[in-house]
């Protein structure tokens, strides 16, 4: 094995992790793997193909920059058997990389292109030797970035004949874990769990006053070490807030392609000091030396943050996690929590429409639905597989208490009163670590710990919040 790390991938020696589950693929058994952002997944499913009897690596993958980035850096390592199927190749492109199946050794795709009729077909008569899953999570509906697509890959990969199946993700509470074993219809699996522990990166939340962010942002800016990212929830806020920053940028996934793919190259070679995002940013992006992450804005769930501050310190040196919280921020959050759900009245209008036999395409005109909405995207897969109207109601009720139940947590580390590291250890079922540079609660940061706290308000806070969440939407 560590022949072929060399070999192919210029690297010593093994990182935490890598060769249990490159062994257990080897041995013909389905694994999870569970291992931080940066700690090296993508070695995972690559290599084994060197060492298994020909056949193919079928990846799966919810993003088409993150496709777009691994084929990439295969290319790049001067491997030429991989293909994408996205939505950026053509219809004769696509046909042209099925015909060829045969002849490659990795196949990236989105579930969505997976479950085409076409391509299932062609990778029915396809010797596929390792079935590759990766952002797992998005196959819980706990998980905090479900896809209807990823709940269906059981089913698809037993009517590909059941290959090996490795699925991966840096994120997943033990009820995660158990969606992606049932989910995936994994027998006997082998579990490799790392922490999710990053022991380089201190954690600081700061409570400021919301007319006083931008200023205490500025301050911070002085004190921290760049490159820095700073995640902001929306695009509007992202380019404001870049503006007010020097050498700084913003990314979101309103801009262009070109332009995406320009800021990304330009921060990875250090042209850029400060990159100003949304949570767009970041997913496949290989920058080894972000030395601060700053949350401009609290994100929905501790694995969505965990998986953004991640981008710290891939380097393994010390950097800085750093979160702006003002008062009523959740609801932002909250807003947003509602809006990735159909409101009714899509569902009565569709309904309505299939009754008369209208054709979808029709109706999505008629009723100006945008077919990348995922809130639609969601409804649609769930009329095509016959919901009922109060089925999509009910769950849609229970979904939208998870999420309001996870944005809780998140709120509950922002106010946390004791270590912030144990929190989000004890938040992944892990045992707690004492360590130096850990966080403001602890007092041993690097930089200046923040001193004010909104401490006195936090019983009144959490009635607030239960006010807050459960009265109606309007309140927002
Ligand atoms: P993940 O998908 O877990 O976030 P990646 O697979 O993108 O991580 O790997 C992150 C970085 O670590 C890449 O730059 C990769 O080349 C590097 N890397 C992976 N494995 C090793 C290793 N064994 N030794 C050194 N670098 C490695």
């Amino acid at each position: 094995m560590e022949t072929v790390l060399k070999r192919y991938f210029k690297h010593d020696r093994f990182r935490a992790g890598q060769k249990d589950i490159i062994a257990s693929v080897l041995a013909g058994r389905d694994t999870v793997a569970i291992l931080p952002t940066g700690g090296g997944k993508s070695i995972c499913y690559q290599l084994p193909s060197y060492l298994l009897p020909e056949g193919l690596t079928v990846i799966l993958s919810p993003l088409l920059s993150l496709i777009e980035d691994q084929v990439m850096q295969i290319k790049s390592r001067g491997e030429r058997s991989v293909a994408k199927l996205t939505s950026h190749e053509t219809k004769d492109q696509k046909e042209q990389i099925l015909r060829h199946l045969s002849q490659l050794r990795y196949l990236y795709l989105s579930p969505e292109q997976l479950a085409m009729p076409n391509v299932k077909q062609r990778l029915q008569q396809t010797n596929i030797n390792l079935f590759v899953v990766d952002e797992a999570h998005c196959i819980s509906q706990w998980g905090h970035e479900f896809r209807p697509e990823y709940a269906k890959l059981g089913i698809v990969k037993k009517e590909l004949g059941n290959p090996t199946c490795l699925a991966l993700t840096a994120t997943a509470t033990k009820q995660v874990e158990q969606d992606m074993l049932r989910g995936l219809e994994l027998s006997d699996p082998t579990i490799i769990r790392h922490s999710v522990n990053r022991p380089e990166i201190q954690f600081i939340v700061e409570d400021v006053e919301p007319d006083q962010k931008d200023h205490v942002l500025a301050n911070w800016l002085t004190k921290v070490e760049r490159p820095c990212v700073i995640y902001t929830t929306t695009r509007n806020e992202a380019e404001r807030v870049a503006r007010l920053i020097t050498k700084a940028t913003y990314y979101h996934a309103g801009l262009e392609a070109e332009d995406r793919q320009l800021i990304q190259q330009q921060f990875l070679h250090d042209e850029i000091e400060c990159l100003v995002c949304t949570s767009a940013f970041g997913m496949g992006v290989n920058k080894g030396n972000v030395r601060t992450v700053i949350h401009y804005a609290m994100p929905a769930t501790i694995e969505a943050y965990m998986q953004e501050v991640g981008r710290a310190g891939r380097d393994g040196e010390l950097s800085t996690a750093l979160l702006l919280y003002a008062k009523g921020d959740h609801r932002l959050q909250q807003f947003l929590v509602e809006k990735q759900y159909a409101p009714v009245l899509w569902i009565d209008q569709l309904l309505a429409g299939m009754a008369r036999q209208e054709p979808l395409e029709t109706m999505e005109r008629r009723l100006g639905l945008d077919v990348e909405d995922p809130a639609y995207r969601l409804l649609k897969s769930q009329l095509s597989d016959r919901w009922s109207r109060e089925d999509i109601i009910a769950w849609q009720e229970e979904r939208k208490k998870i999420r309001l139940r996870e944005l809780m947590q998140m709120i509950n580390y922002i106010q946390s009163i004791t270590c912030r590291r144990t929190f989000i250890l004890n938040h992944f079922d892990e045992q707690p670590i004492v360590q130096d540079r850990c966080c403001d609660i602890c007092g041993n940061t690097t930089t200046q710990s923040p001193q004010k706290r909104h401490t006195i308000e936090i019983l009144d806070w959490e009635q607030r919040l239960e006010e807050v969440f459960f009265s109606s939407a309007d309140s927002v």
